[in-house]
């Protein structure tokens, strides 16, 4: 789309402020893992002074336009935040109002996580670290193109846990070429075991997106059967291991769960800033979604002329708003009105219904997709998901 597409649309701070998340986008990577498809480069860096800038100026005009009130979660994702240095990512975070108990997540290479990084992580404000582990079996990772070294893992989380970190994620995937069953359990208990474990587990099935090498080379392709054993594996260790699902792919200790994506899973508000990054606003009637121009290239163009970043916007309103607003529940222990579901045979074993609720089994979580599309839009009442 043209970057003069839109003004940017105009947000109003509501009268009794809800929480707000704030998402920004940091484009920058040292390399490219061979199944990323998110908007990130690996040679760019030289723009990293300019693109903090612009952010700050983002920033500033959301909260003279209205848009931005005191955020109760932001999260700096990517791309990897850690490839700024940390008084870089401290200017945005400081020109972002925060309530006094926001969440503050910052995801990290587990090589970048030095003590004087993860200090100064604290005293900018951060409060919560997500590392990207992925595998902790060396030949995995080189099946996905990553290339830290798994022993940085165990050295990560200490630091975190020195540097005063108490809220802390770890992301792992599974289904690469050559990764064995015993390699995906290893890595859950190498995760599991550390001295210093993380509190929140992120597993992502592998996915051939297309155009990455991945994607092309369908040999690299994941398996469906093997996704979900490992799929029941990972739940099974992470729940005898006290860990319960807060998402299809995403489990906590009690306490210890994710606000801002929390936030994502009741359709909230949240603002994005940077390139690529996605806003959505809540209201009672409708919601709406924009989206910023996706190059950084672009995206400081439009913010250092005075222009809106944003790239195209859409209103989501009735069945369509509903309909995601049940598919995001369906995906949470939270469940949707039991009304919500036929009650027929082929979602026997899917989901329980309990107190009026429909919620999905560990079998109904590997098909979360199949059973959405099962979802009645209209015969649940508005506004209980
Ligand atoms: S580190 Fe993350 S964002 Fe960067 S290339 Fe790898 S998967 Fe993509």
């Amino acid at each position: 789309m043209s970057e003069t597409a839109s003004p940017g649309p105009l947000v109003q701070r509501p009268q009794d402020p809800e929480e707000l998340g704030v998402y920004v986008h940091v484009p920058f990577c040292r390399d490219r893992c061979d199944y990323c498809a998110f908007a990130t480069y690996t040679d760019r860096d030289a723009l990293m002074e300019r693109y903090v800038a612009a952010c700050v100026t983002e920033v500033t005009r959301a909260m003279q336009a209205g848009a931005l009130w005191e955020a109760t979660s932001v999260f700096f994702g990517g791309g990897t935040p850690s490839r700024l240095s940390a008084p870089l990512l401290a200017a945005i975070l400081t020109a972002i109002p925060r309530t006094a108990d926001a969440e503050v997540t910052v995801e990290c290479n587990p090589e970048d996580a030095s003590m004087e990084r993860l200090c100064a992580y604290r005293e900018a404000g951060v409060t919560r670290m997500s590392f990207g582990v992925q595998s902790t079996a060396p030949h995995v990772l080189a099946a996905l193109g990553r290339r830290h070294d798994p022993a940085s893992v165990p050295r990560a989380l200490e630091a975190a846990a020195a540097a005063g970190f108490v809220l802390v994620n770890v992301d792992l995937v599974y289904g690469a070429q050559g990764e064995t069953d015993d390699d995906w359990a290893r890595t859950i208990d190498d995760v599991l075991s550390l001295p210093n474990p993380p509190g929140h587990v992120s597993a992502y099935a592998l996915t051939a997106e297309p155009g990455t090498p991945i994607g092309r080379d369908r040999a690299r392709h994941p398996d469906d059967d093997v996704q979900a054993s490992r799929y029941e594996l990972a739940d099974a260790r992470l729940s005898s291991a006290g860990y319960r699902w807060e998402e299809v792919s995403n489990w906590a200790l009690p306490g210890q769960g994710c606000r801002h994506n929390q936030l994502y899973w009741r359709q909230g508000n949240y603002l994005g800033i940077g390139a690529a990054a996605h806003s959505h606003r809540a209201d009672d009637a409708a919601g709406r979604r924009w989206w910023n121009l996706r190059t950084p290239e672009r995206y400081l163009k439009a913010v250092e002329a005075g222009r809106s970043p944003v790239a195209g916007e859409e209103r989501v309103e009735g069945d369509r708003r509903e309909l995601e607003r049940l598919m995001l529940s369906l995906r949470t222990p939270a469940g949707v009105p039991a009304s919500a579901l036929p009650d027929v045979a082929e979602l026997d074993g899917l989901v329980v219904r309990e107190g009026g609720r429909a919620v999905l089994t560990v079998r109904g979580r590997l098909v979360a997709n199949a059973v959405s599309s099962m979802l009645l839009v209209g015969s649940s009442s508005s506004g209980s998901s």
